[in-house]
């Protein structure tokens, strides 16, 4: 692999490092602090960024957008430098100055632009594009803070605000001049002249969006994309003197605080948040102020040759959140660019694709007619009509006397029952839709799209997520990327498939203890990181088992839990009972109004409180809750972890990527046969993954019976299930902050909707087993290292390929 030079050598490093510092904050480098030796550093890795990102496409490249609300980038600094092959040189610059590179990096916050695995998985993507090439640019909005930031406190969750910016972005490039004009309200005025009519629209409130850039640095440093973050100011200064003089200064404020707003916050994406003005304001802007600069750029350099719009450009749109894509293309090309109705509606779907990320109903955005009207008149005109159009051309081959009329309808039309259905204006207006599994693909098309797939099977095709490998696993796991790189060489950063190479050594017993040994140094820095922010004292030679992600009730945080809560029962009722020393690792966010999910987060607090303080079992179990779960410390987390935790209900979870990561850096997986676990365990094969739990069918069949009883279950295992249930009330756990009747009515009232206790036994049973293998150390270090060569089919290289194959046809 060669790379760009970005710097002579060592020595010509640290020259522009210490001219950097002097002209930043006039100060030598020694006499600034760690953070001000960071933001420099960013400032100098972003300029170099800059320099090759003029220059590294043609305008004859298709280019491709990738419209996402979120992007979960964490800390950048670490993964340029080694994206532009230079890690080494810079630690050796930076510790013959004197300082500490790791030190440095530590410094960087975590941007707070996205949730959790939707926002990493568009992250991934943007590092692939670079990787593989293409000019590939991510379209999103820049909050002003972040979702918030976690702690914990009497066991319980705490939000407070994530200022993530109040130091500064040393990323980002202020693009005053590619501003853009976005308007809101107001009234479509009809002009006519000559038997011509057109629309304008007036009125309403105009707001200016501003681009934020973010380089976006390949793997090899020969392309550099950008990341366009959208954020909304004030059109005009309309700054209210009078009101200021008067000393009315909330007033003064008030319209530009209104418009800021509108990239204030970040909304959680999976509490039923939705349906907020705000939201709407947010989704449309960072539409509307994406296209109009895409079709600036395009007709600067194609002029009007609007009909091969999408030749040249693909916009991708990532679930629902980018749905207004279709009639604001349509509108810009109809009301600005002359373009006919239905000629701009094949552009638009000709241009646009769109992934699905859920496989619950329940979840898929709407919003009130009556809402989006007033708030985006002329665009609900062009929804309705397509809309219109759609039912026409439905009832051309559907008779609408056939009794399938009407259902067909129910499902598939943008406008019902006073709603906009989001999913369906992004399929209607989408060349391609896919799933993020195959299990998920299948899921849409035999249900939640069962109607759109039979009308139009070519458009649906999936693509099973990926992550990319260089930050989770070379950048996470240092020890172990050694380790890789001395046996099969460094081809594996470029082609994750390289990891194919190490299955020889899975008989290499030099190799497996070498394994052991960096898995070792993982788990100490680890055990550091968990000891100082939570203040749990975990013991290195125990297994780690992780459970790491959102907190969802589909997740199933609740069955880990009870699992290790049953584990403490039998430890200290049965002295013959010997379980494998386990340290279990939880970390993860639930969104602020979720109140089922906050309640399981101080459940495993106060399971932690009880268990931790048990001299009893002290030796045998411990339970530690990480808090304020982010890209960053999720890195640290990975690379440390032995067993993988993906135990959602069966056909709940669409793919799940940390699952990826976990196999990446040797961690076993014990879930059930969900979204990719499902490709995992065919790629490793039954005897390296752990599978429990009924599967995706058998859940739907024991749902629509009607037969599943709680109490049943309950009943049939009073000694430890129901034992179990009983300690969420009766005081056991109720020390930190009280008993958790609401957990145990959601399973005893609420009939437990998510299956925990009908899988409880498949999975202590499961656990036991991957744990007594454990025993065998050569055995499962083998098997670890076998998830790891087997892990290269889950890089987003591969999947981004697959889109650029099958999708954007570049
Ligand atoms: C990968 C990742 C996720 C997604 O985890 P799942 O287990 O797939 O839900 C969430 N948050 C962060 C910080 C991640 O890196």
């Amino acid at each position: 692999m060669t790379t760009e030079k970005i710097f002579e050598n060592e020595q010509d490093f640290i020259e522009q490092y210490r001219e950097a510092c002097m002209t930043k904050y006039g100060s030598k480098f020694e006499e600034c602090s760690s953070q001000e030796q960071f933001y420099v550093l960013a400032e100098l890795i972003a300029s170099k960024a800059r320099a090759i990102q003029t220059s590294s496409h043609t305008k004859e490249e298709k280019k491709v957008y990738y419209f996402s609300l979120e992007f979960l980038l964490g800390p950048l600094l670490d993964n340029y430098l080694i994206n532009f092959g230079i890690r080494d040189l810079v630690a050796k610059g930076v510790e013959s100055m004197g300082a500490n590179l790791e030190e440095i990096c530590r410094q960087e916050v975590d941007p707070g632009l996205g949730n959790g695995g939707l926002g990493r998985l568009a992250a991934c993507f943007l590092d692939s594009m670079a990787h593989e090439g293409i000019a590939g640019y991510g379209n999103g909005m820049r909050y002003r803070y972040g979702l918030f930031r976690q702690y914990i406190e009497g066991g319980r969750q705490v939000e407070r605000t994530d200022n993530w910016l109040a130091n500064g972005f040393p990323w980002e490039t202020r693009k005053d001049g590619s501003s853009v004009l976005v308007r809101f309200g107001g009234q479509v005025v009809r002009h006519e002249e000559n038997g011509h009519f057109w629309f304008t629209q007036e009125g309403g409130e105009i707001v200016r969006a501003v681009p934020y850039d973010v380089p976006i640095v390949g793997f090899g440093g020969k392309v550099v994309n950008k990341l366009r973050l959208w954020s909304a100011e004030p059109y005009t200064e309309d700054f209210d003197l009078d009101a200021f003089n008067a000393g009315d200064y909330a007033r003064a404020n008030k319209f530009r605080s209104d418009v800021e707003a509108i990239s204030t916050i970040l909304y959680p994406n999976d509490a039923g948040e939705h349906g907020r003005m705000l939201r709407l304001k947010q989704e449309y802007l960072f539409v509307s102020a994406g296209l109009q600069t895409i079709l600036r750029t395009y007709e600067r350099e194609f002029g009007q040759d609007w009909a091969n719009l999408g030749k040249r450009v693909s916009i991708h749109t990532n679930d629902t959140h980018p749905a207004m894509c279709g009639p604001e293309l349509m509108r810009i090309l109809v009301d600005e660019k002359g373009v006919g109705f239905d000629e701009a509606y094949q552009i638009c779907k000709e241009t646009i694709s769109f992934t699905n990320h859920t496989v619950m109903p329940e979840a898929l955005e709407k919003w009130p007619i009556n809402t989006f009207r007033n708030l985006l008149p002329r665009l609900y005109m062009f929804i309705d009509e397509i809309d219109r159009r759609y039912r026409d051309n439905l009832a051309t081959h559907l008779s609408p006397n056939d009794g399938n009329w009407t259902s067909v309808l129910e499902k598939t039309a943008i406008l019902w029952d006073g709603q906009v259905r989001m999913a369906n204006l992004s399929i209607i207006f989408s060349h391609s839709i896919n799933g993020v599994s195959a299990l998920h693909t299948q899921i849409l098309k035999d249900t939640v799209f069962h109607e759109f797939y039979e009308m139009m099977p070519h458009r649906f095709n999936n693509k099973t997520n990926g992550v990319t490998h260089r930050r989770f696993l070379c950048e996470a796991n240092p020890s172990y990327s050694k380790l890789i790189t001395e046996a099969i060489g460094d081809g594996w950063l470029d082609d994750a498939m390289e990891l194919e190479k190490l299955v020889p050594f899975e008989q290499d017993a030099s190799f497996l203890e070498g394994m052991e040994v960096a898995k070792k140094a993982d788990k100490e820095r680890l055990a550091a990181y968990v000891k100082q922010t939570s203040g749990v004292v975990l013991d290195t030679n125990t297994v780690f088992d992780v459970q790491v992600k959102r907190f969802h009730a589909y997740k199933r945080q609740l069955l880990n839990v009870f699992k290790v809560l049953d584990i403490y029962n039998r430890l200290i009722t049965d002295s013959s009972y010997n379980p494998r020393p386990t340290s279990f690792i939880f970390s993860g966010k639930a969104a602020q109004s979720y109140t089922f999910a906050k309640e399981v987060i101080r459940l495993i607090n106060s399971v932690a409180d009880v268990i931790n303080n048990d001299e009893r079992v002290n030796d045998k179990i411990k339970v530690a809750f990480v808090p304020n779960f982010a890209v960053s410390n999720a890195q640290l987390i990975y690379s440390a972890a032995e067993i993988s935790e993906q135990i959602s209900v069966a056909g709940a979870e669409a793919s799940g990527t940390s699952n990826m990561k976990l196999m990446m850096n040797a961690a076993i997986t014990l879930g059930t046969l969900d979204g990719a676990n499902i490709e995992i365990s065919e790629l490793v094969g039954p005897d390296n993954i752990k599978i429990f739990g009924l599967h995706a069918d058998e859940v739907d069949a024991l749902r629509a019976s009607g037969r599943y009883y709680a109490w049943d279950m309950y009943n049939s295992d009073r000694d430890h299930l129901g034992r179990i249930v009983d300690m969420l009330t009766d005081g056991t756990l109720a020390r930190l902050s009280g008993n958790f009747d609401s957990i145990h009515d959601y399973l005893m009232v609420d009939n437990d909707p998510d299956l925990v206790m009908r899988d409880f036994h498949s999975y202590v049973q499961a656990w036991s087993e991957l744990t007594e293998f454990y025993g065998d150390r050569a055995a499962w270090n083998k098997s670890a290292l076998h998830n790891t060569a087997k892990a290269g089919y889950f890089s987003s290289d591969r999947t981004i390929r697959e889109y650029m194959a099958d999708i954007w046809h570049i």
